[in-house]
C-alpha cells in the first residue's frame, strides 16, 4: 500500500559518518529545521528493536548541548542507519487516528511525537550503504546523512527522543484513551464557564 504523500510532510534526515577510510561509523537520523531527533527506545516485546546501547550520560554544556567524549562519537554504532522517520501531519480526527492504526498495525512501523509535538511515523529499515557498520559510499552519502550532529542523538541525550511513543494497536489504544479524558475534561470546563456566563 502506498502512503497518501499529499498529506505527509518528509523531514529531513541526516547522519553522522562512516567509511572504510573514516573511523566513524554510519547514522541517519531524523531532523526537522530546528533539531535533530533521535528514535525513541522501544518496547522489549513488539516494535522496532531497541537502540544497540542505552543513552550515555555526559555532561552538558552550558548551551544545554551534550559534551561529546573526545574522538568520534559514533563509534561502535550504526543505529541510525536502520531506520528512516518522516513527519506526518498532527492527527485529529477519526480518520487520522485509523490512519495511525494502520501504520502500527505493520511490523516494523511506529509513530511518535517529539517534544516540539511534531508527529512522525518511522521505519525500521536499514540501509543498503550500511555494511558491517560502515557506510560503503561514504562521500557519496546523502546531504541528510551528512547533517547530523551526534550531540543530539539518543546515544547522548539526557531525555528520551519521544513525548508519546506509539508501537502498537495497545499503545495507540492506551494514547486515545488518555486524550478522550483530556478531552472531556476539557469539554467539562468550558461547559461549566459558558454555565457561568449566562
Ligand atoms: S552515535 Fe548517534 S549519530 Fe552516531 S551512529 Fe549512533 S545513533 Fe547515529
Ligand atoms: S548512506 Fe546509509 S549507511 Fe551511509 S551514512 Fe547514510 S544512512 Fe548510513
Amino acid at each position: 500500500m502506498a502512503f497518501e504523500w499529499d498529506s505527509v510532510r518528509p523531514i529531513a534526515l541526516c547522519c553522522a559518518s562512516g567509511s572504510p577510510d573514516d573511523p566513524m561509523m554510519g547514522g541517519l537520523h531524523v531532523k526537522d529545521d530546528r533539531h535533530h531527533t533521535a528514535r525513541p527506545s522501544a518496547p522489549a516485546t513488539d516494535g522496532p528493536p531497541p537502540p544497540p546501547r542505552p543513552p550515555i550520560g555526559l555532561p552538558l554544556l552550558p548551551d544545554g548541548r551534550t559534551a561529546l567524549p573526545k574522538g568520534n562519537p559514533c563509534a561502535g554504532c550504526d543505529h541510525c542507519c536502520r531506520y528512516i522517520a518522516i513527519q506526518i501531519g498532527t492527527p485529529r480526527s477519526k480518520k487520522q487516528f485509523s490512519d495511525i492504526r494502520w501504520y502500527v498495525l505493520h511490523k516494523n512501523v511506529s509513530v511518535w511525537v517529539d517534544w516540539d509535538n511534531n508527529w512522525m511515523v518511522q521505519f525500521q529499515t536499514t540501509c543498503d550503504w550500511l555494511v558491517d557498520g560502515r557506510c560503503s559510499h561514504y562521500a557519496l552519502r546523502p546531504d541528510l546523512c551528512r547533517e547530523y550532529d551526534p550531540a543530539e542523538c539518543e546515544r547522548y541525550s539526557h531525555t528520551p527522543a519521544e513525548k508519546i511513543a506509539i508501537h502498537n494497536e495497545r499503545d495507540l489504544d492506551a494514547y486515545l484513551a488518555k486524550r478522550e479524558a483530556r478531552l472531556a475534561k476539557r469539554r467539562t470546563r468550558t461547559n461549566g464557564h459558558k454555565a457561568k456566563a449566562s
